[in-house]
């Protein structure tokens, strides 16, 4: 941990300070964010200071990961307040940079992770995974990290990380962290402040519903009536509509219609305007 948090805003500001604290032999983590942080994120920055010489976090709210009628114009934003915040935790180093500077005139190079990128969100939101997937290559050879930290919050967004790095070679450790959860059990999300007074109340169900569904899923129940039910559950207490719930393989996310061994149940559903995503592990 250096004493202060600089702030860089180009590529090759980047690339110089980073080069400086490896030819020092420095180990780095890079935390990628799109900002607006809460404590979800500081436990991701919380495990690279505590593991690595230097961290670096990203805040960039990458366009090519929000569809059209997505929140892209009014995503919170407010990179004083999370600078400060990530000083204060023993940040070394902040990537913000203008969408100008990520996607220079004329960038039309995509990473796409087919399959496992289609399923689940990837059915729902179209060209998200490409969006994500571009976006953390682009972050991960900027910086070359030793460590690169990712919330199981985005349980399949993790899982196509892993992919990728994998697939390109990129010499990279993928470190998975906990989701951390209000004390009601909701897991903290930056658009959680989308959600009206009524909908946060409504909003621990989904994590509730989850674990209702492992429950029956440990005691024998079939997951096609478990999934109903789950879903039951979530319409009745005020949630508009479920995308999906649904009981996948952990590492490939097919999905599973008999459970034995371990498992993850994920979950998308909108509360209004507001879509909530959320996962469990299960070992059946
Ligand atoms: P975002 O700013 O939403 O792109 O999230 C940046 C990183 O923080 C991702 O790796 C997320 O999975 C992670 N993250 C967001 N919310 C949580 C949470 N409640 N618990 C753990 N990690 C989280």
């Amino acid at each position: 941990m250096s004493d202060e948090l600089e702030i860089v805003r180009t590529v090759a500001d980047l690339r110089q300070l980073l080069a400086s604290w490896r030819k020092e032999g420095l180990s780095i983590g890079l935390v990628p964010t799109m900002g607006a942080l809460h404590d979800g994120h500081f436990s991701l920055v919380e495990q690279s200071v505590q593991t690595n010489a230097r961290t670096v976090t990203s805040l960039f709210v990458n366009p090519k990961q929000f569809g059209p009628s997505e929140d892209l114009d009014v995503y919170p934003r407010d990179e004083v307040a999370d600078a400060a915040a990530l000083a204060a935790r023993g940040v070394d180093l902040l990537f913000a940079p203008a969408v100008e500077e990520m996607y220079s005139d004329g960038a039309v190079t995509a990473v796409a992770v087919p399959g496992i990128g289609d399923l689940l969100e990837g059915g729902f939101r179209p060209g998200f995974f490409t969006g994500v997937a571009t976006v953390v290559a682009k972050l991960l050879i900027q910086s070359l990290p030793d460590r690169a930290y990712f919330g199981e919050k985005d349980y399949q967004q993790l899982c196509v990380i892993k992919r990728l790095t994998k697939d390109l070679d990129l010499p990279v450790d993928i470190v998975s962290c906990p989701i951390v959860r209000e004390p009601d059990g909701l897991a903290l999300s930056s658009r959680n402040a989308y959600l009206s007074a009524e909908d946060r109340q409504a909003a621990p169900a989904l994590h509730q519903a989850l674990i209702g569904a492992g429950y029956a899923l440990a005691n024998g129940a079939q997951v096609t009536s478990s999934i109903a039910a789950a879903t039951a559950e979530l319409l009745n207490v005020g949630f508009t509509k479920v995308d999906y719930i649904a009981v996948c393989d952990p590492t490939s996310l097919e999905q599973l219609e008999i459970v034995a061994g371990k498992a993850r149940l994920l979950a998308a559903a909108w509360l209004g305007k507001t879509r909530l995503i959320d996962n469990i592990a299960i070992d059946v």
